[in-house]
């Protein structure tokens, strides 16, 4: 059973701890520049190397994997996510998760070179997760969904109770909404149709503040 979220706020973006009867599971974990405040805030949680279950990484840009390493190195507990992003992350390039971009593949290429994982924090994934898999071994009652759009390998966790952690499908960086950063228009069409049926009663955003699904207008 879940028993708490501790919402840890990097900047920009947000890594969400969750607490549930067997130990923690992490849901991303900020980049790789916030250790100190990620390991920081664990410690405050009461969250010890044994206790951290596995950590879920939403997707593979590094605003989100990039300590995930260090934490699995530190922690030793498995990286979990979608097969579609783990060339991204063991090459530390975000395009290696996104099919389309075309215009946006030319005009960010020369940010790349900023906005990459280092060489020491990229990795493998330990198991992927797809479609309808569930956390329950990990002490988490929760159901993963695939839903593509922001890039081909995106995720999301709904736990039984109806938190809703969305990574970056779903945001609220000046107002709830779907992705703004858009690989695949259509997917994310097709992946918003879908979770607007189900029993989601708070999301919980990889940027900015939670929210509740019907703000999305
Ligand atoms: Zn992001």
């Amino acid at each position: 059973m879940m028993k708490s979220i501790r919402t840890l706020t990097f900047r920009w973006v947000n890594a969400y701890l969750v607490k549930n009867d067997a130990g923690f599971v992490l849901i991303d974990t900020g980049m790789a520049g916030n250790r100190s405040t990620l390991e920081h805030e664990l410690r405050d949680a009461g969250c010890t190397p044994g206790d951290l279950k596995l950590i879920v990484i939403t997707h593979g840009d590094p605003d989100h994997s990039g300590s995930a390493a260090y934490l699995r190195a530190n922690y030793g507990a498995n990286i979990a996510m979608h097969k579609a992003e783990a060339a991204a992350v063991e090459r530390g390039n975000m395009f290696l998760s996104r099919g389309r971009l075309p215009f946006l593949r030319r005009v960010l290429k020369p940010l790349m070179r900023l906005f990459r994982l280092r060489k020491r924090d990229r990795f493998t994934p330990d198991l992927f997760l797809k479609d309808g898999d569930r956390l329950d071994e990990y002490g988490l009652a929760a159901t993963i969904l695939h839903v593509p759009g922001h890039t081909s390998g995106s995720i999301a966790v709904l736990t039984d109770d109806g938190s809703f952690f969305s990574g970056d499908f779903l945001e609220n960086r000046t107002r709830p909404s779907v992705a703004t950063f858009v690989d695949d228009a259509e997917a994310l069409k097709v992946s918003f149709e879908r979770v607007k049926s189900l029993d989601i009663r708070t999301v919980y955003p990889g940027h900015g503040k939670a929210f509740s699904l019907d703000e999305i207008g």
